[in-house]
């Protein structure tokens, strides 16, 4: 029987379901295309807006080993949950003070030549630690810069002092195979490693898994495809759905010409409808943009969102579904419309929709990690 957990508002109006089995099964597919390397997980965001607990625990039984997340803070939420794993900052050492990362056993990823002295120099003063070095191979973001990197080439005694865990790098354009920056960016990486104190490397996340074997180097570093979005944009999804979305109606009206509804009278009826309001709005994550845009179903009958979405409240047609009633759930993500079509209707992407979900949810977390 599928263990079921429970937390957050019970009286909300919507109630957001994680598949903590399908992020298991989805860790296994990805370490499966690339055997033989480390699958660690980006759990940042509070595990992409799922819950850092309950993902990272299921990733854990999984079989993963190590975790990226953003921020000292959330490093340090981790480590209460997961005392063995080896934890990676990916925003270096700016973010907090170099003590924390001694005191929690996080792994800084050193973004430039500044920090890796400021490391070296404290890992001589106070006992060696681990770090991870960050190259920019093309994306203008946090890295090593190509100079800095052929400095310290030519200068391996820079790195003396702490213990170099793991290069790596990340790609700009791994949703898109054909992109040449693709292989830009691994030969760059490639490069950079040949010139470099040897140590194990890792380029990919979610997409860059499938870009082949030869982007896998020694750990690839998925996120988003755990959560079950698509790693390529415009090719079936490889990956199980783990969440589902469903959202209270509250009231149900009989509009007649003329009429207007919503905010900003954006939506004007031509023909008498059937209109349902449900509980959730831009507070929610239900985005702004998703306004005259979005869809929702009941069942397998598809229910155009009418009017701009407001902070608490979403304004649906339900004329097509004449047996709903005031309680009953409408699925804003689910069987007929996944995370990435309902962010490709708001003009975003997937991971926006998840980091975005809201707080008012009641959220129930199905399967093995859940309690
Ligand atoms: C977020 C992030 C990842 C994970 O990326 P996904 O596209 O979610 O798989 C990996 N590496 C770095 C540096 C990241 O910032």
């Amino acid at each position: 029987m599928t263990q079921i957990a429970e937390t957050g508002p019970v009286h909300g109006g919507g109630v957001l379901t994680v598949d903590l089995d399908a992020i298991a099964a989805n860790y296994s597919i990805l370490a499966g295309h690339a055997p033989g390397c480390e699958a660690a997980a980006a759990v940042k965001a509070d595990g992409y807006g799922l819950g850092l607990g309950p993902v990272a625990r299921t990733l854990w039984a999984a079989g993963c080993r190590s975790f990226f997340v953003a921020t000292a803070d959330e490093g340090i939420a981790l480590r209460a949950l997961l005392n063995q794993a080896t934890i990676a900052v990916l925003s270096g050492l700016i973010a907090a003070p170099l003590g924390l990362f001694r005191e929690y056993r996080l792994l800084p990823v050193l973004n430039d030549l500044g920090q890796v002295a400021t490391w070296a120099q404290y890992c001589r003063d106070t006992g060696t630690l681990p770090a991870a070095l960050h190259l920019d191979t093309g994306m203008a973001r946090l890295g090593l810069t190509p100079a800095e990197t052929a400095t310290l080439a030519a200068e391996p005694n820079r790195l003396d002092g702490f213990d170099l865990r793991w290069i790596v790098s990340h790609l700009a354009c791994a949703d898109q195979p054909e992109h040449p920056l693709n292989a830009v960016q691994h030969d760059a990486f490639a490069g950079a490693l040949a010139r470099l104190k040897p140590a194990p490397a890792s380029l990919a996340a979610s997409s860059g898994i499938f870009l082949g074997p030869d982007w896998h180097f020694d750990m690839v570093r998925p996120g988003a495809a755990l959560y079950g979005l698509a790693p390529q944009a415009g090719r079936p999804n490889p990956m199980r759905p783990v969440v589902q979305l469903q959202v209270k109606i509250l009231q149900i009206r009989d509009v007649d010409t003329p009429q207007t509804v919503g905010y900003g009278a954006a939506h004007r009826f031509a023909v008498p409808a059937r209109v349902a309001t449900v509980a959730a709005g831009y507070a929610d994550g239900c985005l702004r943009s998703l306004s005259g845009r979005g869809t929702a179903h009941i069942g397998d009958i598809a229910v155009p969102l009418v009017g701009r979405v407001s902070m608490d409240l979403m304004t649906l047609d339900v004329t097509q579904a004449p047996a709903a009633r005031p309680g009953d759930m409408i699925d804003l993500i689910g069987p007929n419309q996944d995370v990435d079509a309902l962010a490709a209707r708001a003009g975003t992407i997937g991971y926006e929709i998840l980091t975005a979900l809201g707080r008012r949810y009641r959220r129930r977390y199905l399967g093995g990690g859940a309690s």
